[in-house]
């Protein structure tokens, strides 16, 4: 049986993972597959932290075992097979007993919401979760006669959870979350960077440090349960990982969960759309059409044609040193520019520089006699000022721009967590780079 929550923490205050991570805890059902940590639509303003959904597989298991964890220093396994569905409403009754302990109370913006299911959802309704912001009265009628559900407060967080059980994981990343309960506090922030600089050293790992930023991205910065978070490809990397971490320097936690995640994998993007609306994510290949600029606040912006009209493409100011490159664009540049949209404006994620538009500075030409740079006496009159020879076109010389064409993404503080980061590319894709688009 998949059980799902979403909305329970607050911006400052618990994580929903967390509640996952009792539910293994607790040992009551055997876990099937692995847990899944969904994001969704980074654009939605509700969202506390990153719009992530967590899921679960319930019951009695068979089959073959499979770590999803550990826990008091033992691993945790989880099943192939489900062997036999427990009981609906006790499993209700648990898992909202675990929500009842643990959600913020105290926050209007923490509406938990439960679902439990037999069967996972349609996947259409994973992509509408990915674009739009979808009202709850909608869910509700799609959870009628599918699925069972719980709300508190206002319930809102049922949408996030009916969408997690809607994702198919075609494309799957994993992501280590260790917990202490409430929370730990033992390390500095120098020591954060030093920790974080042992998952880099793995080829299967994203998003663990920013050093140009001094920003220890595996560390989160709110006082949750969460002592940490690393991400990457391949699970027994992470197993590892988390080892040469404990025996680096000795973290008390209580334990660690691995979730299969759609983190990195650009599944909120949609190619080249012929429409965009408000709150979506896309990947638009155009030409620049104007000089970028820059504004109060340091945000840069430049504008692209994009299927014959105006899109503005910003890098705001927490994207750091990324700002440079949507500088050096000029018109006539071709690019692939993915990222969120909104008003008009596309909030860049990453930007694939296609074919770099030659620039020519406009010289006086030479005299050939005497080797001396010629005077401008007006239009098409160039003159020797050493023997006053006369000539009539200028010299075109190509300018050196400092920038190839490539991929380009903004540093790891400034990384949504759907984004697929360059690294992964390949993976994904193999030698065949993503276009994107074309
Ligand atoms: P965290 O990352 O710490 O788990 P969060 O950023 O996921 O926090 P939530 O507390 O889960 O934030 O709140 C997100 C809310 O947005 C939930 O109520 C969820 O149901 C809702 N939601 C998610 N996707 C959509 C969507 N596409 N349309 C409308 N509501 C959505």
């Amino acid at each position: 049986m998949f059980v799902a929550i979403d909305d329970t923490d607050s911006q400052d205050r618990m994580c929903t993972t967390y509640l996952i991570y009792r539910i293994i805890a607790d040992g009551r059902y055997d876990i099937i597959d692995e847990p899944q940590l969904v994001r969704l639509n980074p654009n939605i303003g509700y969202k506390t932290r990153g719009n992530g959904a967590l899921n679960i597989c319930l019951g009695k298991g068979s089959g073959k075992t499979n770590i999803i964890g550990k826990i008091s220093g033992k691993y945790v396994y989880s099943y192939s097979r489900i062997e036999e569905e427990p009981d609906v409403n006790q499993l209700m009754d648990y898992v909202s007993s675990i929500v009842d302990e643990f959600y913020v109370r105290d926050d209007d913006k923490t509406n938990p919401g439960i679902v439990i299911s037999r069967t996972k959802f349609n996947e259409e309704l994973y992509s509408t979760a990915l674009q739009e912001d979808i009202n709850i009265e909608f869910i509700e009628n799609y959870l009628r006669g599918r699925a069972v559900y719980k709300k508190f407060k206002t319930g809102h967080g049922i949408i996030g959870s009916a969408a997690s059980l809607a994702w198919k994981g075609q494309r799957y990343t994993y992501e280590l979350l260790d917990y202490r309960y409430p929370h730990y506090t033992g390390l500095t922030h120098e020591e954060k960077m030093e920790i974080s600089k042992i998952p880099e050293k793995y080829a299967s790992t994203f998003n663990n440090i920013d050093t140009v930023n001094g920003y220890p991205a595996i560390f989160p910065k709110p006082k949750t349960p969460v002592v940490m978070g690393i991400r990457g490809i391949v699970k027994n990397d992470l197993i590892n990982i988390y080892e040469e971490i404990q025996n680096f320097h000795k973290i008390q936690d209580d334990g660690y969960i691995i979730y299969r995640t759609n983190q990195g994998t650009d599944d909120h993007i949609i190619n080249n759309p012929d429409y965009i609306s408000d709150m979506g994510s896309y990947a638009v290949t155009g030409v620049i059409s104007g000089n970028p600029y820059t504004i109060e606040g340091g945000h840069s912006f430049v504008s692209l044609n994009y299927k014959n009209r105006e899109i503005k493409l910003a890098a705001f100011e927490p994207t750091k040193e990324f700002r440079k490159i949507l500088l050096s664009l000029v018109p006539g540049d071709i690019v692939t520019a993915y990222g969120s949209y909104m008003a008009g404006t596309l909030k860049l994620e990453k930007i694939r520089i296609r074919k770099i538009a030659t620039l020519y500075s406009r010289e006086n030409p030479l005299c050939p006699v005497c080797n001396v740079r010629t005077k401008s006496k007006g239009k098409a009159d160039f003159r020797c000022p050493s023997c006053h020879r006369r000539y009539k076109t200028p010299v075109y010389r190509e300018i050196n721009r400092n920038v190839s064409e490539g991929f380009y993404e903004v540093p790891v503080i400034a990384r949504r967590h759907l984004a697929m980061p360059v690294k992964l590319n390949n993976y994904f894709y193999g030698s065949g780079i993503h276009d994107g688009v074309m």
